[in-house]
């Protein structure tokens, strides 16, 4: 079996959705899985996600899932999906900005900084906080977009048990969002993390997404 036949096997009794992480390699490569039925793909820079819309097939889901320059919306906005990686107000502002002059509703998940490392991206709990309270008070201002979850990185570690602890804080982070916020969303449910390293540990710990890229493509 290949790698994607696995992963889909390993998945097919979970909760968990797999994006298949296609950045840095071409066209030809990613076919093939599209061709075995796998329609989500992630990419995490927006011209090369522009690039592969416009050459692959329209029942293909796009996900971005890296850093988001707040001027660069404008590209994704027409196609894109869904956006993992809201880390700040007015990245929220602009993809509402967005989707409207497209008449589109976006899909995005709040990205959260649990892992022991200063270089990964993501709100604290103090920012998610200011995000949720001005986004509840102004709703009117947000109709184009649909918070349906959380994104969430673990270390690059080798210490399991870490890894471990960073999936749970993530998941509670998403039962106290859902309890504050929440409530009667019921299409608040998605809690995206787990990558080829680690991604069996997160799928123990409730992930509902895993983005899984070398594993499936080959190193990058
Ligand atoms: C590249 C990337 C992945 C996939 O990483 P792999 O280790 O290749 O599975 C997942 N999430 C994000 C945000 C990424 O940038």
């Amino acid at each position: 079996m290949s790698s994607f036949e696995t992963i889909c096997a390993e998945l097919k009794n979970t909760h968990t959705t797999l994006v298949a992480v296609s950045k840095t390699k071409p066209v030809d490569q990613i076919m093939p899985i599209y061709q075995k039925g796998q329609r989500i793909f992630g990419e995490n820079k927006v011209q090369e996600m522009v690039d592969k819309y416009e050459q692959m097939p329209k029942d293909i889901e796009w996900h971005l899932i890296g850093h988001l320059q707040t001027n660069k919306v404008k590209y994704i906005a027409p196609f894109v999906s869904m956006i993992h990686s809201i880390d700040r107000l007015k990245l929220l502002d602009e993809v509402e900005k967005q989707a409207a002059k497209n008449n589109r509703i976006i899909k995005v998940l709040l990205q959260m900084h649990v892992a022991n490392e200063d270089t990964k991206f993501g709100l604290d709990e103090t920012e998610l906080v200011e995000i949720m309270d001005y986004y509840l008070t102004n709703p009117k201002n947000y109709a184009h977009i649909n918070i349906v979850g959380i994104m969430g990185m673990a270390t690059n570690t080798n210490d399991t048990n870490q890894i471990r602890n960073e999936f749970k804080q993530l998941k509670g982070i998403f039962q106290f969002i859902k309890n504050a916020y929440f409530l009667n969303k019921k299409d608040f449910t998605e809690i995206s993390m787990g990558m080829s390293s680690d991604y069996k540990i997160a799928v123990e710990e409730g992930s509902t997404m895993v983005r899984i890229g070398s594993l499936l493509f080959g190193q990058r």
